[in-house]
């Protein structure tokens, strides 16, 4: 990863964000929100999902969303990543511009088989599969861990189980496996736990974190991920989203919120927060109502007079 700034901040508004909004953005709009999100700072954003257009009908516009920001002038400095599931997403994704693909398996082999159609093992092994074929297409591959603190169905989901499957994942040649809290259910005391223990089997893997605010915990939890060593964090422009496979799954914890925690707190994230609460507005109004940031409507720190 490299870079001046303490943590990377991972935008996911245009994928994770709008993928279950009641209110549909147009593919012009998807690609000003990720221009307006580029020009806050945010050089690495997922912006599609290579998945079956009739299960995630907000997605189908995948590749025209690539396509339309291929020629944009920051986008050499820009890394895209589109969302794959298994090798037919893949050879979507290869036909396009996109810079990163990030697989999908979650902890749990009931969400694993509702969220796309296979077991965990059998999700693994298309990580194994795909990852030296992105490889050798140029593509970065990175793998997200969904339920990696509790699944909707299963309930818990035990540590070393999530322990043996990421040090399985970490030997299938992706560059980065991020933990994600897919329906809010984390607080600090498991993040502490889970990153601690996953670390000692990945080795030079880089570990990456994804927060949901459904119990309000996000936040927290994404600070406690930083003080555990994860540089790379998922947000949300104004906390927008939720997995359409997850019962009550509600916003990914907001882009603005958690640049002010960060900032606020020491830790360097090379994004304008001025400009981020800019593009949340803009959001807001394209989606015809108010977002669950705060900071959006709070604004900064209070400059004097
Ligand atoms: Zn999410």
């Amino acid at each position: 990863m490299g870079g001046a700034w303490d943590v990377q901040v991972v935008e996911v508004s245009a994928r994770d964000g709008l993928q279950n909004d009641p209110a549909e953005l147009s593919t012009a709009q998807k690609v000003e929100l990720v221009r307006r999100t580029t020009a806050a700072g945010l050089t690495r954003q997922e912006i599609a999902s290579f998945v079956n257009p009739a299960r995630v009908p907000r997605m189908a516009d995948a590749e025209a969303v690539v396509a339309a920001l291929a020629e944009d002038p920051d986008r050499a400095a820009a890394s895209y990543i589109g969302l794959v599931l298994n090798a037919r997403g893949f050879d979507r994704a290869v036909l396009t511009r996109i810079d990163e693909v990030n697989l999908v398996v979650a902890a749990s082999d009931e969400f694993t088989e509702r969220n796309q159609g296979m077991s965990t093992d059998e999700a693994v092994r298309t990580v194994e599969q795909v990852a030296p074929l992105a490889r050798a297409a140029g593509l970065v591959p990175t793998v997200t861990v969904s339920t990696s603190f509790g699944c909707p169905f299963s309930g818990e989901v035990p540590v070393d189980r999530l322990v043996a499957l990421t040090e399985r994942l970490a030997a299938s040649g992706v560059e980065e496996i991020a933990l994600a809290d897919t329906i809010g259910v984390a607080v600090p005391r498991d993040v502490r736990d889970r990153v601690r223990r996953v670390r000692a089997v990945t080795g030079a893997v880089r570990l990456r974190a994804h927060f949901h605010n459904t119990r309000n915990t996000g936040y927290a939890n994404a600070l406690t991920a930083y003080e555990e060593g994860v540089r790379v964090l998922d947000s949300s422009l104004g906390g927008i989203g939720g997995c359409p496979f997850a019962p009550k799954a509600t916003g990914n914890i907001a882009t603005e919120d958690l640049v002010y925690l960060l900032e606020r707190s020491g830790v360097t994230t090379g994004l304008d927060l001025d400009a981020l609460i800019a593009a949340s507005d803009w959001l807001a109004t394209a989606l015809g109502g108010p977002t669950p940031s705060l900071v959006s409507k709070a604004g900064g720190f209070p400059t004097t007079t």
